[in-house]
């Protein structure tokens, strides 16, 4: 199939690469000429294991470009990826949702074929229907449904792993409501084997916020379980492996620390908390996950306190910036609030992470950063933030510690504090 992509960051470019490799040709539009120019080069526009291979393998079936008209001409089908961040008070903005779906309809207007457009952005509930199907139709002259196919296919891929997410995913949600639209689908998946569950619109956007919502709510569990066990001298990581065997609760996502970060669980939660408000409901489950997620990573600090309780030009190590593992992507990074908290204190930074630093070095230009993970460990004490593999290899015999994702060996030092255990 003939496929173009609006947005080419870590959902656009993820699918966009995997769709080439099971045959499709791929466009893929974007509003900044970096990330067009990177993409043409076979470069990948962000960091994301195996993407780079996959590039290059594929590099005759795919191209980069602004032009929406010549995509959308030249494709059968466009998925919208581009970001779907918050406002202020939590409620996601859709500025980019409206702007792509308004070039999206100018260029439709010229177009004779079929086109079906579908939303993979993580949207609030009615959005495809009440903001992108009424913006589109006013542009193109056509409607939806008749002369041009709309669909919501939600992204679940996981920074870190996406590529792999991307062949196989756990399951794939289409929200349809015409016949056409959903048998082109059914062609385009047609390889995947994983369960495929077709809804109406608004559900499939609701699977995707009630999926983030119940993950980041079982992350705030485990950290508020941790948190007792820690003031109980109890290692919530063996309490949870206890817990996660009940074949009704399932292991993942029991990881206690310092809390969830990145592109999607903290906005996802904040603007389903707006959608909620709106209708005139109140989440308090949700509410207080935000909670519970933002004094998380202060814990660290409280731990490192009690070793150094003035931190004014101490020399304090950083072990990892990116919200995760396997990512250079720092949005809602743990590591923001703890770094802006050491810098209040008037402590020194020494920070190192494998991939991240460049986009940290953006939002604090005024801290250190060194080549390697152990020139951080020269500080009065080290936090560790991100559990890259590669802090497992570290000597922290000599060292205090203030551990807040679990590293093995850390657990050596001289003086060491796990946040839940
Ligand atoms: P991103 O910020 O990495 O990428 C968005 C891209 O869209 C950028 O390259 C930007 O330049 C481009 N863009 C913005 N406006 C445009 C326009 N009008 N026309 C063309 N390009 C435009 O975002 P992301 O992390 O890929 O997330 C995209 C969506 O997918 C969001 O709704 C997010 O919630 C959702 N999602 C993300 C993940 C994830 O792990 N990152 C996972 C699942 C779902």
């Amino acid at each position: 199939m003939k496929i173009s992509i609006v947005g080419s960051g870590y959902v656009g470019i993820v699918t966009g690469i995997g769709f080439t490799e099971l045959g499709n040709e791929v466009i893929f539009i974007d509003t900044d000429k970096a990330k067009i120019n990177a993409i043409n080069n076979q470069e990948p526009p962000i960091y994301e294991k195996g993407l780079e291979e996959l590039m290059m393998k594929n590099r005759d079936k795919y191209y980069a470009t602004d032009d929406y008209s010549e995509a959308i001409d030249k494709s059968d089908i466009t998925f919208i990826c581009v970001a779907t961040p918050s406002n202020e008070n939590g409620s996601i903005n859709l500025a980019y949702i409206k702007s792509a779906a308004k070039e999206i309809g100018k260029t439709l207007k010229n177009k004779s074929d079929f086109h079906v457009i579908v939303v993979k952005s993580t949207v609030v509930p009615r959005t495809t229907e009440e903001v992108v199907k009424p913006l589109i139709e006013n542009e193109s002259r056509k409607k939806a449904f008749e002369d041009f196919g709309l669909a919501m296919n939600p992204e679940f891929l996981r920074e870190g792993n996406a590529i792999e997410d991307f062949f196989s995913p756990d399951r794939i949600v289409l929200g349809v409501k015409d016949d056409r639209t959903k048998s082109i689908f059914e062609e385009l998946y047609v390889q995947f084997s994983c369960p495929k569950l077709i809804t109406d619109i608004k559900t499939a956007e609701m699977i995707k916020y009630a999926s983030n919502a119940f993950l980041a709510t079982k992350i705030s569990f485990a950290n508020e379980i941790g948190n007792i066990c820690k003031k109980l001298g109890i290692n919530a990581y063996e309490v949870f492996k206890g817990v996660g065997l009940d074949h009704r609760i399932n292991p993942a996502f029991f990881r206690a620390g310092i809390g969830f970060g990145g592109s999607c669980f903290p906005k996802d939660v904040k603007a389903l908390i707006a959608k909620a408000e709106e209708v005139g409901e109140n989440p308090k489950i949700m509410r207080a996950v935000v909670e519970v997620n933002d004094r998380q990573p202060l814990k660290m600090l409280e731990l490192l306190k009690k070793h150094i309780p003035n931190l004014k030009g101490k020399r304090i190590g950083i072990l990892g910036l990116a919200f995760k593992p396997d990512t250079d992507d720092i949005r809602e990074s743990r590591a923001i609030p703890i770094v802006e908290r050491l810098i209040e204190e008037g402590a020194k930074i020494i920070a190192y992470d494998p991939k991240a630093m460049d986009n940290f070095r953006k939002l604090f230009p005024q801290i250190e950063y060194t080549s390697s993970a152990e020139n951080v460990l020269n500080a009065d004490a080290v936090l560790v933030v991100t559990e890259w593999d590669e802090f497992e290899e570290l000597d922290y015999t000599e060292k205090v510690v203030i551990d807040g994702r679990m590293i093995e060996r850390a657990r050596k030092a001289a003086i060491y504090e796990g946040v839940c255990w």
